[in-house]
């Protein structure tokens, strides 16, 4: 249960004095829940305030800074209330100090007020965004209109907040002080002699310091009021991810040990031989299989480093120690694609390969369910579809996850609880700094193929402004005269998808005139058989020409596509770059891909082109990605700060993780049922940042 001091934070922000049920739907989308839903009082104490208006600091007209919020001594120059019948004129009125003057905008002004509290010839502080506009400088709704009074009354430095359109500063700050307030004093979870080797506050003294902040300093990420506040985060998030791993042990695994036969078979069916690091990544997969703990281990590898072949050789392993595997794959052009290929080779080792999406037939789909409960498929291939209800299997001892990243944890639990003890094999193509992996998937074991397949040729990357269009068709046109396969990827325009198709089937109907009906399309919105249609089209060489969105961004293997042509390459993220590119330069041939931008180059996309000329290391890429763009781009999403966190930020707060990483593991080593005291605060703690699902696991036991 819920420590009833927590009570107060986990009521709706509706609740709070000031706050009506319009306003709570303004506050519900400025607070962003990490799942949606209404917002409560504990999302307001964490949504801290990123800047402030020091009150001391009085800057002249001329000299104060833009697009900022900024408090001017002004006098009142001159009353433009809305002229003729124009109602949607704004009133406005011109304030001036000896360095310039500026206009105070009101939109739907209350007349009197206006002139009540802005008199001609009056001395008043008004606090508000300054902007340009149209060459002047103005203050649209001024947040504040004070006499000299009214000014001593103030606290010295404002906070000031993230909005959303209709919530005013003043009402955010009022229900900030109002949640903060509620906020509990609670007992001490970090280890004591931390807190006070780095003098950190409270937590409630932490909340108080940066919403009633005294000095701007407070501002600052690595005050100690964040870093206290960052580390109760990822304390929380560690010691949830500590309880799990803990968990998954105690219930112990199933030592599955294989015979090499099947395995064996599948291998001399290759026209290849494994790398190193196949070799050696293999290895360790079957010392965990074969050992009594469950196997909970991130296969972590570029780009067609062979990271699929890996995990069918485990699940070769599995199935030769008698029971069954799973992949889940996080798109069904990826499950289909997996499953294809997959699927000779599992009949070279004489292992019985199922497919298992949303898309199957009814009736097959019974069948398929049916022979997996029986125990007459060994392994199978799917999308999400995997871990519905309906899917039961007979014996599963493996599942792989493929694109980790897609999945929540959640789904990961739900797919491993198909069996009994299942071990988790997790298949990464983003090559995830250190740091990361430490946060989303706490302490797993990881196997790194950093050494590709022999034989593979370095990809001659270019970059070229869109003007330059005209050159780059004749040269596509030239080469597929040769035989050559050319991805074409249209972007992301505004994260729309109208939009997104829009250019894509502009493009295609473009490059048909040229080249007719080499030229294939795949897109989103498209009905999965289509879309599989366009990939085997392309795949068996009817179409030279692939036009795709970002579709294909995620594992698609034409081994024979040697041109990867990229257009508005400045508006992709530097991991989706690399993931793109690393869709050719997978066969011997030599490779090419095109970098199309609309110049101006900006300054972050002309370095996310450069270190894409640079390299074709994932792992370097990946680590400029962090240093350009903040992690959340690494993992591919558009969020800002780090994804699933509120208050912590790796790259500010990224030093703070070992040391949580280590104190968690402390704490759940000694006390695994977070009995003592300091165990109890944890559980606060844990419940504090809704980690429920943690908590639920000490009682599960
Ligand atoms: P990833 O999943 O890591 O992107 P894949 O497993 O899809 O990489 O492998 C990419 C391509 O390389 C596939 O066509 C695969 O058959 C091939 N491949 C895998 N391992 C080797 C190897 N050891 N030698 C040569 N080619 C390999
Ligand atoms: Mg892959």
């Amino acid at each position: 249960m819920r420590p009833d001091a927590l009570t107060p934070l986990f009521a709706p922000v509706a609740t709070l004095s000031g706050v009506g049920p319009k306003t709570s739907k303004l506050f519900d989308k400025a607070l962003e829940r990490p799942h949606g839903g209404e917002a409560r009082v504990g999302d307001l104490v964490f949504h801290l305030p990123r800047s402030g208006v020091d009150r001391r600091e009085r800057p002249k007209i001329m000299d104060a800074p833009r697009d900022q919020v900024v408090l001017l001594e002004v006098t009142v120059i001159e009353h433009r209330p809305p002229g003729g019948r124009n109602t949607r004129a704004p009133y406005r009125v011109v304030v001036a100090d000896e360095t310039g003057e500026i206009a105070l905008v009101f939109f739907l002004a209350n007349q009197q007020w206006v002139e009540r509290s802005l008199p001609l010839g009056s001395k008043r502080w008004v606090s508000g965004k300054l902007e340009l506009w149209d060459g002047h400088l103005q203050m649209v709704h001024p947040d504040k209109v004070l006499d000299e009074a009214a000014l001593a009354k103030l606290p010295a430095v404002e906070p000031v907040y993230g909005l959303t359109e209709g919530l005013t500063q003043r009402a955010m700050q009022k229900a900030a002080e109002a949640a903060l307030v509620k906020a509990p004093d609670l007992p001490e979870w970090i280890d004591p002699p931390l807190v006070a080797q780095r003098r950190w506050p409270t937590f409630r003294d932490a909340l108080q310091a940066i919403h009633r902040p005294e000095s701007p300093a407070v501002f600052d990420p690595q005050h100690p009021a964040h870093l206290r506040l960052a580390y109760d985060e990822l304390l929380a998030s560690q010691v949830a991810l500590g309880l799990m791993r803990a968990r998954a042990k105690k219930l112990g695994g199933r030592p599955s040990v294989g015979t090499g036969k099947i395995s064996d078979r599948i291998l001399a069916a290759l026209p290849f031989t494994l790398t190193g690091a196949q070799v050696e990544a293999l290895a360790e997969v079957r010392a965990d299989l074969a050992s009594h703990d469950r196997m909970l281990r991130l296969v972590q590898g570029d780009v067609g480093s062979g990271k699929t072949l890996v995990a069918l050789l485990a699940m070769a392993t599995m199935v030769e120690a008698g029971r069954q595997a799973a992949m889940m794959a996080p798109t069904e052009i990826l499950a289909r694609q997996h499953y294809e290929r997959m699927l000779p080779l599992c009949e070279a080792g004489r292992i019985k390969l199922a497919l298992l999406t949303g898309r199957d037939k009814v009736a097959e789909r019974r069948k398929t369910l049916a022979a997996l409960e029986a125990g007459d498929i060994d392994a199978v291939v799917g999308t999400h579809a995997l871990f519905q209800e309906a899917v039961a299997f007979r014996d599963l001892g493996l599942a792989v996850v493929d694109e980790q990243h897609r999945f929540g944890v959640h789904q990961r639990l739900a797919l491993g609880a198909k069996g009994e003890a299942v071990d988790i094999l997790v298949m990464t193509a983003t090559p995830i700094p250190r740091t990361l992996v430490l946060t989303y998937f706490g302490d797993m074991d990881v196997s790194v193929l950093r050494e590709k397949p022999a034989g593979r040729q370095p990809i001659d990357t270019r970059a070229l402004p869109i003007e330059r269009l005209d050159e780059v068709v004749a040269a596509v046109g030239r080469a597929i005269q040769n035989g050559a396969r050319v991805y074409w990827v249209c972007p992301l325009v505004e994260e729309n998808e109208d939009l997104d198709l829009a250019a894509a089937t502009e493009r295609a109907e473009v490059l048909q005139q040229f080249f007719g009906d080499r030229v294939g399309l795949v897109h989103g919105q498209m009905k999965g058989a289509d879309k599989d249609a366009a990939m085997e089209a392309f795949q068996r060489g009817e179409t030279s020409i692939l036009v795709a969105t970002t579709v294909i961004e995620v594992g698609v293997d034409v081994p024979q596509a040697t041109i990867m042509v990229i257009e508005h390459a400045e508006r992709f993220g530097l991991a989706q770059l690399h993931q793109l590119r690393g869709r050719v330069g997978r066969g011997s041939g030599r490779s090419t891909c095109l970098l199309l931008y609309k110049p101006p180059l900006g300054e972050v996309s002309e370095a996310r082109i450069t270190i894409m000329r640079e390299t074709e290391d994932g792992f370097r890429i990946a680590e400029e990605d962090l240093k350009l763009r903040g992690e959340g781009e690494v993992l591919g999403t558009r969020q800002s700060g780090t994804p699933g966190f509120r208050l912590a930020s790796l790259d500010v707060h990224g030093a703070l993780l070992p040391i949580a990483r280590d104190d968690a593991r402390m704490i759940v080593e000694k006390d695994p049922e977070l009995a003592s005291d300091r165990g109890k605060a944890v559980r606060t703690l844990l419940y504090l940042f809704e980690k429920d699902d943690a908590v639920r696991l000490l009682r599960a036991g």
